[in-house]
């Protein structure tokens, strides 16, 4: 039996759900309460009506004048496990007519759970770890982290942005830049900015986590350190411009960065960037890719940042490429599965998450199913594999870098 803190619980916004007049649109559009398992506990309105039973039955009136109820330890376990199957995607904030900030609420209720000694799960404890004592999530020493670029010819030249001033600074992330099957993301974004002309640099080995898997398992107040860090690299290097070809970083940054400190630069995820650089006519695709595409949106991207047009004006810029929709697309895509830490600790469940929408992108017949992001990369790549498809997986510099390839 427990009696739980609820101090760092925003109480305020959880008795604002009772807006929530149980409609069950949440339900039907979550990945992983609607769609990959049937349990009513991870739904969003679960997960909120439960946590409102939790407070009431220690906080309430009846608790005031009979004494305060304890909780089970297995209850608390079972709450535990279907706050962190979250993706944390945003469906449900998209689709709620009440207008509820469900994503403050699920990031909240992580913080509580912190709090508390039932989160974050065992297997984002080592991701933690890893992020402590080696400034990344996968356990591999700082030097390494500029290796991404090795393969890049001498056409390609990063700067030292901690050495030199430049105009822009390209902000890798830990997952491009570590993880061998998806450096071709940050090798891309290279080839591409280069073509480009464009003035950038690196933070090389001094490039710190961006803090994103800590701040969405409910590890926010151990982030200050590392934020500050970074906004201190920022500010030594002292661009004009910060650019993320993660939509993870891209949204830690933008959004969560400036809670902690002031960004001395705007900071861009490279779909706006490439795409301003194409409109201004600074790269021009010309080479023909015939092939049919269909784009994931990232959740970090679209429902999070609300860029949707962004990488589409890119697709539509390649000649010869032929592009469709996904039934579910823009702010109704349905999630990877790997969001919010449940590619770590429940991989089946994302992979489970992963081929449905695969499914979502044969169904459309398309061969090529393109994003812009490490994670999506990553679990749809594999979700491909496990559920047989022949489609290719593709990150969006990529596909645009095929078209950069006529002679010039
Ligand atoms: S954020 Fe996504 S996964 Fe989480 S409860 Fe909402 S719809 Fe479900
Ligand atoms: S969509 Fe909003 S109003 Fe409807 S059940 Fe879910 S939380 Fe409640």
């Amino acid at each position: 039996m427990k009696r739980l803190d609820i101090s760092k619980l925003d109480v305020a916004a959880l008795l604002g759900t009772d807006a929530c007049v149980r409609c069950g649109e949440c339900t039907l559009t979550c990945p992983t309460g609607g769609e990959a398992q049937d349990v009513e506990l991870i739904t969003p309105r679960g997960k909120l009506l439960r946590m409102r039973d939790f407070v009431k039955r220690q906080y309430g009136l009846r608790a005031r004048l009979f004494g305060p109820k304890g909780i089970e330890d297995d209850e608390l376990e079972e709450f535990s496990r279907r706050v962190y199957e979250c993706t944390i995607c945003g469906q449900c904030k998209v689709v709620c007519p009440a207008g509820l900030d469900t994503i403050g609420f699920w990031e909240n209720m992580r913080e509580f759970l912190v709090a508390n000694d039932l989160g974050p799960l065992p297997p984002h404890q080592q991701i933690v770890k890893s992020i402590e004592n080696y400034d990344n999530p996968w356990m591999q020493p700082r030097t390494q982290r500029p290796g991404w670029s090795k393969r890049l010819g001498k056409e390609v030249v990063i700067g030292d942005s901690l050495k030199e001033r430049h105009e822009v600074l390209y902000f890798v992330g830990c997952t491009a830049a570590y993880d061998p099957n998806i450096r071709a993301m940050a090798e891309y974004t290279a080839r591409v900015l280069a073509r480009a002309g464009v003035d950038f640099g690196t933070l090389g080995n001094d490039e710190g986590c961006c803090g994103s898997t800590m701040m969405r398992t409910g590890l926010s107040d151990s982030t200050k350190g590392m934020v500050l860090r970074n906004i201190e690299r920022f500010e030594k290097a002292a661009p004009a411009l910060i650019v993320t070809s993660c939509a993870g970083c891209y949204k830690t940054i933008r959004q969560d960065y400036p809670k902690y400190g002031k960004l001395p630069a705007p900071v861009r995820h490279i779909t706006e960037f490439v795409g301003d650089l194409i409109e201004s006519g600074k790269l021009v695709p010309e080479a023909r890719v015939d092939r049919t595409v269909t784009f994931h949106d990232p959740c970090h991207l679209g429902r999070h940042n609300g860029l949707y047009d962004q990488p589409r004006s890119i697709l539509e810029a390649i000649p010869g490429l032929r592009i469709v929709e996904m039934e579910r697309n823009r702010d109704d895509a349905r999630c990877c599965g790997a969001g919010g830490g449940v590619k770590t600790a429940f991989p089946e469940l994302a992979n489970d998450i992963s081929e449905l929408r695969v499914a979502d992108a044969e169904s459309v017949g398309c061969e090529v199913l393109c994003t812009s992001c490490p994670f999506c990369y990553q679990s749809l790549k594999s979700a491909i594999a496990s559920s047989g498809s022949e489609m290719e997986m593709v990150d969006l510099m990529e596909l645009l870098w095929q078209s950069l390839q006529a002679p010039r």
